[in-house]
């Protein structure tokens, strides 16, 4: 069967990594998180000062980029991507609050983008990929056989965010995530450099007030379709 790629963009915390890793896993693909190399960029920058009230130190990132090198392994007992900062797992600390403030102002700068989406479309040359992110359909893979772009209402994804942190045994303030996630989208949305938008070709999926099962019946229903698969 001829592998395809597979471009998942969308807003913050719309659900589009559990969604990609669950199609991955049950089409036989590799999953790839786009979001969480940015993460870790951000992770280095707050690690070694690189941001202050003023923003973020642009000179001294430049000229360390070099030294910044994003690894995904998998977990060996759930199987899950682990992302690796230098050869360090970061998993957890790139999901925390204060990487996501900084994230997106990170992400709007166009040498760590190009830095990034260098290493993206490496991971695609074997195809039989599933990546999300923000760019995935509209930059990084344009030509992508099938893509989605995934949205749904701020307060159901900062619900979602709230309830995922709790259930990791870890504080959360509902009001500060839906901050957040209305402060990421605009920034995502305006930034000069591949903003968040739909590809013109992509299908829309609204999963607002979808269950998960409906969602990943949806998917493997448009993956047979676009494959020619029964
Ligand atoms: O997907 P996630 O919320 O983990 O991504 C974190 C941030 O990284 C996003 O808010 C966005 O600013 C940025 N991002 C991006 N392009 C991508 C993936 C993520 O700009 N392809």
């Amino acid at each position: 069967m001829k592998k395809i790629i597979i471009a998942i963009d969308g807003f913050s915390s719309c659900g589009k990594s559990t969604m990609a890793k669950s199609l991955a896993r049950n089409i036989g693909y590799l999953y790839f998180d786009s979001g969480a190399m940015y993460r870790a960029v951000a992770l280095y920058c707050l690690e070694n000062n690189l941001v202050s009230e003023d923003g973020i130190d642009t000179e001294t990132l430049k000229g360390r980029m070099g030294d910044i090198e994003i690894s995904f392994i998998a977990d060996p007992v759930t199987k899950n991507s682990i992302t690796l900062l230098n050869g360090r797992d970061v998993e957890k600390e790139i999901r925390s609050i204060e990487v996501s403030k900084v994230v997106s102002k990170v992400a709007a700068l166009d040498f760590v983008r190009t830095d990034m989406i260098d290493q993206q479309r490496r991971m695609g040359e074997s195809k039989g990929i599933v990546m999300d992110g923000r760019d995935i359909g509209t930059t990084v893979f344009p030509n992508a056989e099938m893509k989605i772009f995934v949205t749904a209402s701020a307060e159901v994804r900062a619900q979602r965010r709230y309830d995922e942190i709790i259930a990791r045994g870890d504080k959360a303030d509902y009001n500060e995530i839906l901050e957040n996630v209305q402060q990421r989208d605009h920034i995502d949305q305006t930034r000069e450099v591949s903003p968040l938008r739909k590809a013109d070709d992509a299908l829309l999926l609204d999963n607002s007030h979808m269950t998960r099962e409906e969602q990943e019946a949806w998917l493997i229903a448009e993956f047979k379709k676009i494959t020619g698969e029964c």
